[in-house]
């Protein structure tokens, strides 16, 4: 069954792929792209602006409202301040939605909270498959390797990326710290400088490098006492992540109303 999808951030690096991995799908339809009042793309065809040599019919427009009664899943590519917004919209609609915006403040986790309560939504800061199968390698590693192993995060992102460190290492953090009995937020360490003194075992230090095109490196470093192990994730295309929020869209319309993350929809939980 064709599943209308409706891109909010259209303009943006993501929403461009994610339009263009819809366009290329039989079973999926774009029935809206918005972006924010005042942006260039506002008024063009969504599938020219993205670089087709056929129109898609669909023009890009700064209309929310008009996008949610339209579609059946709304996926989410833009900045937290715009993501509030479109998701309270949701709520009242009941709306399924797909969220991958990143940097997402207690405020959004509640607006999605809400929205689960009456709809269902896919969360991911990462859609790929391979992040999410390195998500689930790193717990497993810090379980078995325990405290005499150091966990370090390091990622890098292309030079334009706004927030640091990135949603995929503040989950990596989460997770291997909740398997060596740590709270994530107290673990943290963001970066280090002066004279922190000898490292503690139960912090984690996670590394946010900036810089170039790098569309995603993720690495998780446990090394112990003569030895250590690195788990290196790298995304080589920016489509990797539009395919995995069009593959959320598609499961997330059939289920029932619920808050969901990638594992879910790749059944590797
Ligand atoms: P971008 O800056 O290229 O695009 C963001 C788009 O959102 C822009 O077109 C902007 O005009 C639009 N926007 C901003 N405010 C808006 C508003 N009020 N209403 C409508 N549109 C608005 O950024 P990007 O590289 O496409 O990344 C977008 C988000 O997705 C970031 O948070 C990024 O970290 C995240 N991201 C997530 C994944 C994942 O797999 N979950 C992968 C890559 C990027």
């Amino acid at each position: 069954m064709t599943v209308a999808m409706a891109v909010h951030g259209a303009a943006g690096r993501m929403g461009r792929s994610v339009i263009e991995v819809i366009a290329q799908d039989e079973d999926a339809a774009l029935v809206a792209a918005i972006d924010r009042a005042g942006q260039p793309s506002i008024g063009q065809d969504a599938g020219t602006f993205v670089g087709r040599v056929k129109p898609l019919g669909v023009l890009v427009s700064d209309d929310v409202r008009q996008a949610i009664e339209r579609a059946q899943v709304i996926i989410d590519f833009s900045a937290p301040e715009a993501s509030i917004g479109v998701l309270a919209r949701c709520v009242a609609a009941k709306r399924a939605a797909v969220v991958g915006t990143t940097g997402l403040d207690a405020a959004c986790q509640e607006a999605i909270d809400a929205l689960a309560r009456v709809a269902p939504v896919v969360v991911a800061p990462n859609f790929s498959p391979g992040v999410n199968v390195l998500v689930a390698l790193a717990g497993y590693a810090a379980r078995m390797l325990g405290e005499s192993f150091d966990i370090e995060i390091v990622e890098m992102h292309h030079r334009n990326k706004v927030d640091a460190p990135s949603g995929t290492a503040v989950r990596l953090t989460e997770v291997v710290a909740r398997a060596r009995g740590l709270d994530p937020e107290w673990a943290t360490v963001m970066g280090r400088s002066g004279r922190p003194g000898p490292r503690p075992p139960s912090e984690i230090g996670v590394h946010a490098l900036r810089g170039g095109d790098v569309i995603g490196d993720h690495t998780v470093v446990l090394a112990g006492p003569g030895e250590r192990i690195e788990l290196t994730h790298r995304a080589h295309e920016r489509s990797i992540f539009a395919q995995g929020a069009v593959r959320a869209a598609h499961w997330v319309a059939s289920q029932a109303p619920g808050r969901y993350d990638m594992t879910d929809v790749l059944g590797i939980r």
